[in-house]
């Protein structure tokens, strides 16, 4: 069946296109042997890489694309649609939004270059901790200057692709909480070569969960970081973050759009060809307006992914689009992944129909990056200027 592609150029067509006949080369059987073995997609995102996806964000000087988010959310988009899983990957576009931002030159000239070719992997974004969850400026990992150093003292908490990176972004501490005078102050972002740091401060304990995503536990004991490898001004680092962030939902509700789009491919597909009383079973109104009304639902995100992916492309801050597309993105993904469960009924459960293994992936994002819960709070709060609750 055919998607609209509305208001897609002609380069953005030709992007989704070359994306998709890559991934024909990773067909479902590949996604599913690794998850089986809770294996990384070395071969995938070396081909990504190679391709210069994994590179879009970055500019052309220093050897990417110099595309936008827009375009890295069209790529992730394809991936997931095609049944694969752009997770192991995606964080290397997301991180741009503070490096790119907030980076200083020679920060830009020591790190982009190498990203672009696939020598430096970017792929570890340093945010949870343990005693904190969501309450992200209430976090404890603390960076203390010594000299020409800093060394970061802390616990760390789902981080992934910690395994498969050569650096990280990571936020910390540098003013203790007594001492800042507003919440959101005290909070700066290091680069951090993890290839260094393991084992010389740095504790990285994989954490197994039910979708294969490779994540980690950190404990950081004097774990020294340069201080070159500050981003922007010490203290500033929750303002830097939040571009990340909101590239982060922008480029995770486009994973969603892909998941929503697969999943109404299959449930179409499946619902013409099973004969079930002598009828495709498509034919009752019980099985085709379920996957209606979640086609409805991805269309309609879609919208809202590519009015924040715009506003973020021409420099504005899309906080609230950015929090809508997340949510709608993955609440649509998730009624389009329920709803293919239900087409194919007892078939849903066999893992070799895939079904069950994108229905995992998808759940992921109503709780990460950032819960739903949380979007509505921010939508409700800050957006709408309701009585806060915390
Ligand atoms: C597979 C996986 C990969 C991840 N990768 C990364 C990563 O690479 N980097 C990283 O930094 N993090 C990562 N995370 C962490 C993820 O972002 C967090 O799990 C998520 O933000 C939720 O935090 P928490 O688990 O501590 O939940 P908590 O903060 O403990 O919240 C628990 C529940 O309570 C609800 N809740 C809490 N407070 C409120 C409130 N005030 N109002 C309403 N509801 C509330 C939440 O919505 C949630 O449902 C990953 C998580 C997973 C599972």
């Amino acid at each position: 069946m055919q998607f609209s592609e509305y208001g897609l150029s002609e380069e953005q067509r030709a992007l989704c296109a070359s994306v998709r006949e890559l991934c024909a080369r990773y067909p479902e059987a590949y996604w599913r042997e690794l998850d089986g073995q809770s294996a990384y997609p070395t071969d995938f995102i070396r081909a990504l890489t190679e391709g210069g996806y994994l590179a879009a964000m970055i500019p052309e000087p220093y050897g990417g694309m110099g595309l936008g988010v827009t375009e890295g959310g069209l790529i992730l988009e394809e991936i997931n649609r095609s049944g694969g899983n752009s997770a192991p990957g995606h964080a290397q576009m997301y991180i741009m939004g503070t490096l790119l931002r907030h980076g200083s030159e020679a920060q830009k000239e020591a790190y982009l270059p190498g990203i672009a070719k696939g020598q430096i992997r970017l792929q570890a974004f340093g945010v949870t901790e343990p005693d904190a969850g969501l309450d992200t400026t209430n976090i404890s990992t603390t960076a203390v200057r010594r000299g020409d150093r800093y060394l970061v003292t802390g616990r760390k908490v789902f981080i992934s692709r910690v395994q498969h990176s050569d650096m990280m972004l990571l936020l910390c501490r540098t003013t203790p909480k007594e001492q800042r005078t507003r919440r959101t102050e005290g909070l700066s972002v290091l680069l951090v070569d993890l290839q260094q740091a393991r084992g010389h401060g740095l504790e990285v304990r994989p954490i197994e969960t039910m979708v294969n995503h490779h994540t980690t536990e950190l404990t950081m004991e004097e774990m020294e970081v340069p201080v070159e490898n500050l981003v922007g001004e010490e203290g500033q680092g929750f303002r830097y973050i939040l571009d990340s962030m909101n590239a982060e939902r922008i480029l995770v509700a486009s994973e969603s759009i892909g998941d929503g789009r697969y999943f109404i491919e299959r449930a179409v597909d499946y619902a013409n060809k099973r004969n079930v009383f002598g009828r495709p079973i498509g034919q009752n109104q019980g099985v085709q307006f379920p996957i209606a009304r979640a086609y409805a639902a991805v269309e309609a995100a879609r919208l809202m992914r590519d009015r924040a992916a715009d506003m973020f492309d021409h420099g504005e801050n899309p906080g609230q689009e950015a929090n809508m597309a997340k949510l709608l993105g993955s609440e649509a993904a998730w009624l389009a992944g329920n709803t293919c469960m239900d087409v194919h009924g007892g078939y849903a459960y066999a893992r070799e129909f895939d079904i069950e293994r994108k229905f995992r992936e998808t759940r992921l994002y109503m709780t990460a990056p950032v819960t739903n819960n949380l979007v509505l709070s921010y939508l409700g709060q800050t957006v709408l200027g309701l009585p806060r609750s915390f």
